[in-house]
């Protein structure tokens, strides 16, 4: 039907959706995204935090890494666990200027969040132009800050953030059967040298950068690893 305005137009507004249709629609669900980690997240009291202790030769004395982790989305399906900051602390002090340096950049990576298992790449392949050293268990390490490294690349496996190349059942009897092999048949009369867990002629392995590696019918063998070479 027609309506004649015979008054003037004061005011108007627009009709408002019908309230009753609406509630026909699906409820708008209050999903809330999982929280990433990002260098707004304010510090909790409480982290859980791993020491790690290393003996470098090239230090006076012990050096304890502490990583703190922060438990992100805790109690649901997107529960992680990520690194926030890492300490070193020793009583030498020789390398304390840049140790506290490091800490400090590596703990604001941490904190920006994203992929930051980069930073055992960059770490690992710093080489000490003095040269490297041999840390317990024959494996080389070309620098201190390396070591950091590998403490930190030890630390996201852990965690799960990097993956772990766990050796095979087999491949770990394999290892020990051609150890015993090899042992058997170079009596190493000087048993005193503990600084290796390998046999004390073994050979530097280029893959795993342990003194590991031996030679037996032809073939090299890294008793770490698993690396093999023959012929
Ligand atoms: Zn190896």
């Amino acid at each position: 039907m027609t309506v004649k305005i015979t008054n003037k137009i004061v005011g108007y507004r627009v009709k408002k959706a019908d309230p009753i249709a609406s509630e026909h629609q699906p409820p708008v669900q209050a999903e809330t995204k999982p929280v990433q980690m990002n260098e707004y997240i304010e510090r909790p009291d409480f982290l859980l935090g791993t020491t790690y202790k290393i003996k470098p030769p090239i230090a006076e004395h012990a050096m304890y890494i502490t990583i703190n982790d922060i438990l992100l989305n805790e109690g649901t399906d997107h529960e992680s666990r990520q690194p926030y900051e890492v300490f070193i602390n020793s009583k030498s002090m020789e390398h304390f200027q840049w140790v506290i340096a490091l800490t400090r950049v590596i703990s604001a990576v941490f904190r920006k969040g994203g992929d930051v298992t980069f930073l055992v790449e960059e770490l690992r392949s710093v080489y000490d132009p003095n040269g490297g050293y041999f840390k317990k268990g024959g494996v080389f390490m070309p620098s201190l800050v390396a070591e950091i490294g590998a403490v930190i690349e030890k630390h996201l496996k852990a965690i799960g953030l990097l993956e772990s190349e766990e050796m095979s059942e087999t491949t770990k009897r394999i290892l020990a059967e051609k150890r015993a092999e090899f042992e058997a048949s170079h009596s190493t009369a000087t048993n005193d040298d503990k600084a290796s867990d390998f046999p004390p002629n073994a050979t530097m392995c280029g893959k795993c950068s342990t003194k590991a590696v031996i030679v037996m019918d032809g073939c090299a063998t890294c008793l770490s690893c698993g690396d093999s070479k023959c012929g």
